[in-house]
């Protein structure tokens, strides 16, 4: 199993977030198998009703008492703008450009390549992998998993976790979490000459400012901030939408979306109780859609030191982005770690450098000897 040549077929498939996995993940089920873990499918419709397959990975024991689970995703966000086609890997330059090399399948790939060099019987601790569904929009199948897994279930989850988003391979301790809502006007629309509509932007403007003194307090008021990140306070990001409606014609629609990062120790559910009665006082809609909360693994604990060693890193890190250990921190001990930088995520011409790849599948393999072998 060679994690570069299995990031190449990875990319081929198109696994942005709305569409449906089930190719990919068939062909994972496969290569799963053919490195001899048991594999356990984990389904779900999401918000649209598209069928999406999270897959388990197990060998060794059972019943051990650590464990350690390598987590990742294998949706990502569209490919638009690109100068080459993004579903077909190309290395140049020492690196292998594709939509989803960075963030994240060629982290998925080593994985699978670490697991595949261990024999089940070998391993003194039950070794996971995990790869999910729609990290990008929302952690619906990090959740699935987690609510759902028949295997998590009968053994419990095992006590350690790495969630391989693109670090450049730092040990990262805490992230903020993602909070994302809409609020709807709703209008009537009519040429602007005749007086007979009724405009939606209107109805949402004394929402905006009082979402406006919320983004005041949260970005200026230090008792909110918290220095162990960068920067030290939330983003509360207004976008309002009203589908570019003409300027002769009064908007029907008018939909504001917020998204705050919540940091650990915040009480994010004031600020969302606020916006939501905010909503309600000025009769538009309230629709809460993520709620994941942020991540904290004391930077003393046993998978953070391991990682630090392993990597001969002084100190671990913060991010700002989220991950799916939003989700799988609250049942195992999480270090976020993986190989690529998340300046080439989500980017237009999308890379991971290749010496990323030997890299990661030497850091991993020794979380895995350290947790899982005898
Ligand atoms: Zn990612």
């Amino acid at each position: 199993m060679d994690a570069k040549e299995l990031t190449k077929t990875l990319i081929a498939y198109n696994t942005v977030s709305p569409l449906s996995n089930v190719e990919v993940m068939d062909f994972l089920t496969e290569i799963l198998e053919a490195a001899d873990c048991e594999v356990e499918r984990v389904e779900y419709k999401d918000p649209a009703g598209v069928l999406k397959v999270n897959l388990i990975g197990r060998k060794g024991p059972v019943n051990g008492e650590r464990g350690l689970a390598l987590l990742g995703h294998i949706d990502t966000v569209p490919a638009i703008g690109w100068s080459m086609d993004p579903f077909e890997a190309r290395v140049a330059d020492g690196k292998m450009y594709g939509r989803g090399s960075c963030d994240m399948k060629g982290s998925v790939a080593c994985m699978i390549e670490v697991a595949s060099r261990y024999a089940g019987s070998k391993l003194g601790a039950p070794l996971y992998v995990v790869i999910t569904a729609d990290e990008e929009v929302g952690y619906f199948g990090a959740t699935a998993v987690a609510e759902k897994s028949e295997m998590f279930k009968k053994h419990g989850f095992p006590q350690y976790g790495v969630v391989g988003e693109p670090t450049e391979l730092h040990a990262v301790y805490a992230h903020k979490g993602a909070v994302r809502f809409t609020v709807t006007a709703h209008g009537r629309a009519a040429h602007s000459s005749t007086g007979e509509g009724d405009n939606a932007n209107l109805k949402l403007i004394p929402f905006l400012a009082e979402m406006r003194d919320i983004y005041h307090e949260l970005t200026n008021d230090t008792r909110y901030f918290n220095d162990e990140f960068t920067p030290p306070f939330t983003d509360w990001n207004i976008t309002i939408s009203d589908g570019e409606c003409a300027a002769n014609i009064t908007s029907p629609l008018s939909v504001c979306s917020i998204n705050y990062r919540p940091m650990p120790g915040d009480d994010s559910q004031v600020w969302i109780d606020r916006a939501r009665e905010s909503a309600e006082k000025h009769g538009l809609i309230f629709d809460l859609y993520i709620n994941a909360p942020p991540v904290r693994t004391p930077p003393d604990a046993e998978i953070i030191e391991a990682a630090l060693e392993i990597t001969g890193a002084d100190a671990p890190k913060t991010v700002a982005y989220s991950t799916d250990a939003a989700v799988f921190a609250q049942h195992m001990e999480t270090v976020i770690i993986g190989p690529g930088s998340i300046l080439q995520a989500h980017t237009v011409d999308e890379w991971m450098a290749l010496d990323q790849f030997p890299q990661a599948v030497s850091i991993f393999s020794q979380f895995v000897d350290r947790f899982c072998v005898a």
